[in-house]
């Protein structure tokens, strides 16, 4: 007998929405998942439609993150076309090993640098480090990689976006040795309560995706628990990390407030007070729209 579910490729229903607009701060407009690209235009009206789905449930601001070259480029220009979006760019920490193999990591350093001085791009990132991806031998240029990006968001006085996935300690020691912009968030955290209590120590911002929905997350929960409301932000990083009870189907910032809930009864606050201080602190890290 087979052994595979079936895939869920239909768009969930729009969530209740939230009664104070907040911020996607991470997502990917231009990524195609099971042949559908979110923002593409046989998706539903291009990010023209992820945008007003977002609104109608109130939210109502986004950052697009453009980390690879073709990608920093398309939200180079998306940024330029809507108002309710801003953007990032920089080389994924697993793009940048295979850049500097092929011999083509510094050309495209050089166009990042020169990406990130666009009109209305406010974010470096995703930089980082990935140890789930990229195989010992990729660790040192990725490393070196992420020490340019921080040292970018310093210099042009820009937000740091955090890729970390299985390497927290290195990320917080590459931090800590550089010196982090005054604005630095870890995007989809996934560390436990002591690394919270350690980047809320040092200022860094902590944004929650999908994945503090999930059943199993307890140990995520618990971390997001210690945080307080002034260091939280909210994101999709769709199309991945589709929230519950949606898991598996494809993600879009129309369901932040799924996300967002979760986060209210973790926090053990109300809907509206966690929504004004995301709202809050996202246009403290980006700066207005
Ligand atoms: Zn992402």
């Amino acid at each position: 007998m087979p052994h595979t579910s079936p895939r869920r490729t239909e768009a969930p229903p729009l969530p209740e929405p939230l009664p104070i607009p907040v911020v996607d701060n991470h997502t990917h407009v231009d990524i195609e998942r099971d042949g559908v690209v979110m923002g593409g235009e046989g998706a539903g009206g291009g990010v023209r439609g992820v945008i007003e789905a977002a609104r109608a449930v109130g939210v109502d601001r986004l950052v697009q993150i453009g980390c690879e070259l073709e990608s920093a480029r398309v939200t180079a220009e998306v940024v330029t076309r809507h108002p309710e979006v801003l953007g990032g760019v920089a080389l994924h920490p697993n793009e940048v090993p295979v850049l500097a193999e092929r011999g083509e990591l510094e050309s495209a350093l050089e166009e990042i640098d020169r990406l990130l001085r666009g009109d209305r791009i406010r974010v470096v990132g995703e930089t980082g480090l990935d140890y789930f991806r990229t195989p010992p031998e990729g660790r040192a240029v990725q490393a070196e990689g992420f020490r340019w990006h921080i040292d970018r968001a310093k210099e042009l006085g820009l937000a740091l976006q955090i890729h970390d996935r299985d390497a927290h300690e290195d990320v917080l020691r590459i931090l800590a040795e550089e010196g982090a912009p005054d604005r630095t968030v870890l995007h989809c955290f996934s560390g436990d309560i002591s690394m919270a209590r350690e980047c809320v120590e040092r200022g860094y911002m902590l944004s929650f995706a999908g994945t503090v929905t999930f059943k199993n997350a307890r140990d995520l929960r618990d971390a997001l628990a210690v945080v307080p409301l002034e260091n939280l932000l909210v994101e999709t990083d769709a199309p991945y990390l589709t929230p519950h009870p949606h898991r598996g189907a494809p993600n879009a910032p129309y369901l932040v407030p799924l996300t967002v809930r979760t986060m209210a009864s973790t926090l053990n606050v109300s809907v509206p007070e966690l929504c004004q201080a995301i709202s809050e602190n996202s246009e403290r890290v980006y700066g207005p729209w």
